[in-house]
């Protein structure tokens, strides 16, 4: 559902307004069961539970006048008799959901399958009213059908009853066999640990999963990275459970996501911090200050895939121990370079879908950092939420509940807290998929729009500094909402540059800042990100007139908070207005430029050009590297034989339109371009692509670029 705010707003004011009593209708007392549930004056009615996988969803009738509900759990027998204490397992208030006339209270703190009895009662200040009449309920047990192969895997977690968190070993047996049973599923190893552990990737889709990286990026695929901080398991067992849920899973839901598009699962990214409960890897790296860097081999792996797979949805899971804070924060990615659209569509998840389906099924999203959530969720482009939404990718952070809170208090039973905290990140991710599977979309057009803006932008660099994330008015609890974080001066640069150009030495020389002192090269890490590199006679350019050009500043600037390496500034070189022939040698960037007459590209020249109108043919042959970014070109393109990158974004070009025999810079980008005439591609190795963002074109494709 889409974020409406002013409705919310307007269902807050009208609930203040109509809090008065009702008077049941006098025929309702024929009916047993409200019989009992209207006996006494404020005493909850209406009360109704619904299982659900891990959790139950408790719904009831609002009390007028009622400051908050609280809800008791209490464990009964097959006749209904107590096997153990009453607990008040949850505290509801008004002001932490969306619909605030409708309660709901997702309880998840129990052993799956056992029977429980619950009650709600109201509290008038701090003065508690009668309790509602009890209504019992045996909870859904583990997913799956026990006489089902494939169905009735479990995982250590499950089989322990949560007294365990899966072990290594135990995950890799238990994600064998899922690749072992199920045909939609295929188990990637995507790289290794400092210690050699494998990183594993579910790679699940229906009938089966297509059968390469590009092939997967073709379906827009959706991305859950479960465990970077090793000591917060939680997320964890939810996607081991949700990864055997979509491998065997039957109901019509999970096979229309799963035809839909690729669901890629990494559950154990840091496999050496899980194995040691600690947070950091085994150099003690916070892996989740690494993304940018990318200093370790856990995270390159994951920047790696993010690369090849291209999903265009992710979820990053995490655990806090905050007392406050609501019971399950998220938050969208706010570094300020990150496009509109991408922060707009990924608030929208957590605003709309997240907050909505949350009021339905009893759970309190807040933005994390909310109500006294301290200096948290800022713009660090390190951390993976940042680093996604900087790579075009609609995402969020998860944070399970792992203390007792004001709404969820801790049951002082181990197993329990475990349960409420990953069976909270199994709703989360599940819902996920959903809000994927409905508002595909626009997260499609969020994702062509941020990929065109960034490659045709010549705006202010930021190098820190975060959107605001504005007060919601439910269910933000409206104390305080996430810190400001907006950037100081010296993280702005206005005057941004075309590239940034490197030595020989930056780029390939040893580096220190890895495990054991030994670091990747510049080189390598600028090839995990994907960036396109042009060599010049004596360095290297990396133009920012490429789809993560908010993100190359932050590596590539000595101003950069944490930059890899002081590159450069390169300035555009052309600017105004030129009219007559011209003949670009060395390297050239045309911005804001107009341009009359042809242009030629020599051999081993580098043309870059974002916001520029050329008037008249371009030939480029045998150049070192081509950019368009959001230009227009009336006349023919020729690119021909260059020996490094060319790349083609939200360009309108009148003309034909010819790419050959380009090599030695990736695969050419023809990326969201209109064209008017023929469009032709031979011979480039490898073939080009456009990133899944459709070029517009009115005659005829051919070649390799005939599906583009
Ligand atoms: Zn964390």
């Amino acid at each position: 559902m889409k974020l409406r705010r002013s409705t919310v707003i307007a269902l807050s004011a009208l609930l203040a307004a109509t809090v008065a009593p009702v008077a049941l209708p006098s025929s309702a007392l024929a009916d047993p069961a409200a019989a009992t549930a209207a006996a006494e004056p404020n005493q909850v009615t209406g009360l109704t539970v619904t299982q659900a996988d891990g959790y139950a969803t408790l719904a009831w009738t609002p009390v007028p006048g009622a400051t908050d509900y609280q809800i008791e759990r209490t464990p009964v027998d097959a006749a209904g008799v107590p096997t153990d204490v009453a607990r008040i397992v949850g505290v509801w208030r008004p002001n932490r959901q969306v619909n605030n006339e409708s309660p709901t209270f997702a309880d998840a703190g129990f052993n799956p399958g056992d029977r429980f009895q619950w009650r709600v009662r109201a509290r008038v200040g701090t003065a508690e009213q009668p309790y509602s009449a009890p209504v019992a309920g045996t909870t859904r047990a583990p997913w799956g059908d026990p006489a089902v192969p494939g169905q009735n895997l479990r995982t250590q977690w499950e089989t322990t009853r949560a007294a365990q968190y899966t072990s290594d070993v135990e995950e890799y047996a238990y994600t064998k066999a899922i690749d072992d049973l199920s045909d939609r599923v295929r188990v990637v190893e995507i790289g290794r640990t400092v210690l050699g552990r494998p990183i594993n990737m579910f790679v699940i889709g229906y009938p089966a999963p297509p059968a390469t990286p590009a092939a997967v990026a073709a379906t827009s695929p959706v991305a859950v990275n479960c465990n970077v901080h090793g000591n917060e398991p939680g997320d964890r067992e939810a996607c081991l459970i949700m990864a055997r849920q979509l491998a065997f899973g039957t109901d019509a839901r999970t096979i229309d996501l799963l035809k839909k598009t690729t669901v890629l699962i990494v559950p154990t990214i840091n496999g050496d911090g899980r194995a040691a409960n600690t947070r950091g890897n085994s150099t003690g790296q916070d892996l989740n200050r690494d993304y940018s860097l990318i200093r370790q081999p856990e995270t390159a792996a994951y920047v790696k895939m993010v690369r090849d797979y291209r999903p265009v949805a992710g979820y990053d899971g995490h655990e806090y121990g905050n007392a406050q804070a609501g019971d399950l924060p998220m938050l969208p990615p706010r570094h300020q370079n990150v496009s509109q659209g991408i922060f707009d569509e990924s608030l929208d998840m957590i605003e709309g879908h997240m907050y909505e389906e949350g009021a339905k099924d009893g759970w309190w999203a807040c933005p994390y950092g909310c109500q006294n959530g301290s200096g948290v969720g800022l713009s660090e482009e390190t951390i993976l939420r940042n680093t996604l939404g900087l790579k075009n990718v609609v995402n969020s952070l998860l944070e399970l509940r792992s203390s007792g809170g004001q709404t969820r208090p801790d049951e002082t039973n181990t197993a329990n807290n475990r349960r409420r905290k990953t069976f909270s990140a199994l709703w989360t991710f599940n819902q996920f998929l959903d809000y994927h599977h409905a508002q595909l979309g626009d997260i499609k057009k969020a994702r062509a729009e941020a990929i065109e803006f960034q490659a045709g932008n010549t705006g202010r660099l930021v190098f820190r500094g975060s959107r605001v994330i504005p007060l919601h008015p439910a269910p933000h609890p409206g104390e305080a909402g996430p810190r400001e974080d907006l950037p100081t001066p010296d993280m702005i640069l206005e005057n941004a540059p075309c590239a940034y150009k490197l030595t020989e030495e930056q780029y390939r020389g040893a580096r220190t800042d890895g495990p054991g002192g030994v670091g990747a090269t510049v080189a390598e890490r600028i090839a995990a990100h994907g960036w396109k590199v042009v060599k010049v006679a004596d360095g290297y350019i990396v133009p920012l007139a490429q789809p993560e050009r908010g993100l190359i500043p932050l590596l590539l600037d000595a101003q950069g908070a944490e930059e890899l390496v002081a590159g450069e500034r390169v300035y555009p070189t052309v600017t105004g207005r030129h009219n007559g022939p011209l003949t670009i040698s060395g390297f050239a960037c045309f911005s804001g430029a107009t341009v009359n007459g042809p242009v030629t590209v020599r051999p081993g020249a580098t043309l870059v050009a974002t916001g520029t109108t050329f008037s008249g043919p371009i030939n480029a042959a045998n150049a070192a590297g081509v950019f368009f970014g959001d230009s227009t070109l009336r006349g023919p393109l020729q690119i021909s034989g260059t020996n490094g990158p060319v790349s083609i974004i939200g360009t309108q070009v009148s003309g034909p339109v010819n790419v050959a025999n380009n090599a030695g810079g990736g695969a050419p980008y023809l990326v969201g371009n209109t064209i008017n005439g023929p469009v032709n591609c031979s011979g480039n190795s490898p073939a080009p692509i456009n990133l899944e963002v459709r070029n517009t074109v009115s005659g005829p494709k051919s070649g390799q670029c005939a599906a583009l």
